[in-house]
């Protein structure tokens, strides 16, 4: 089979490199937006992950003629019914760092008792006549009072998994991802990879048919 070529739809660097870790070993090659200069900007303005991350994944899919993939995500506090969701990037201000997310989270908690959260994750893989493929998974953990740790990104260092006695921030790349929001629905990605790999390239062979009439019909 032919190598393709999949772009990673982020800036995130944290993001891209938890997904390009994961891709190891696998007939892609893996590339991101910063390998290819400027492009605009989507608009992050759905009002779900899963319309985030089809926005993201179809647009960059159309501008670069090349399959993409997007992960929107973010993380959901249970006392705060749902907040910051899927303005998690975004929760202490338009250009706000990960420090002033999380001391905005911290402060919206103060003196809450559940502080039960959850991160979810959908990917959307999408080829540049607009089809695409959904996963999505959440992983359950719990808001702690201060930080720790000083690995990953965005709310990691507050985000407990109990089952292992860590935060995210606490965790080297590959723990994270055994057990994270990302690294299961990336895991699901895996798992039907050979199918999905031929499913792109029926997709990409359409696309340069359609593509062949075009160009037939302007010569006329
Ligand atoms: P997006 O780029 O709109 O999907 O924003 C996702 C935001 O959610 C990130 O900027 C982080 O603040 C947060 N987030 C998503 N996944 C993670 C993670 O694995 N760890 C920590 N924060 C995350």
């Amino acid at each position: 089979m032919e190598g393709i070529i999949l772009v990673v739809a982020t800036r995130n660097s944290g993001k891209s490199k938890e997904i390009k870790n994961f891709f190891q070993g696998y007939p892609v090659e893996v590339k991101d937006l910063n390998d290819f200069g400027p492009i605009p900007e989507v608009q992050e303005d759905g009002r779900t992950f899963e319309e985030n991350a089809y926005k993201k994944a179809s647009f960059t899919a159309k501008v670069l003629g090349l399959p993409a993939l997007a992960d929107d995500s973010g993380l959901e506090v249970e006392s705060l019914k749902g907040e910051p969701g899927v303005y998690s990037a975004r929760y202490a201000g338009e250009k706000a760092s990960d420090a002033m997310n999380n001391a905005k989270l911290l402060e919206a908690l103060a003196g809450k008792k559940d502080r039960n959260a959850r991160f979810s994750c959908v990917l959307s893989l999408a080829v540049p006549l607009g089809q695409a493929l959904t996963y999505e998974a959440t992983c359950e953990g719990v808001i702690l009072e201060s930080p720790r740790g000083t690995n990953g990104f965005g709310y990691d260092p507050l985000f407990l998994y109990p089952p292992m006695g860590k935060t995210f921030a606490e965790m080297t790349l590959e723990e994270k991802s055994r057990v994270s929001h990302r690294g299961k629905a990336l895991q699901e990605l895996k798992d039907e990879f050979e199918k999905v790999l031929k499913w792109i390239q029926i997709r990409l062979t359409e696309e340069k048919k359609l593509r062949g009439m075009g160009e037939e019909m302007c010569h006329h």
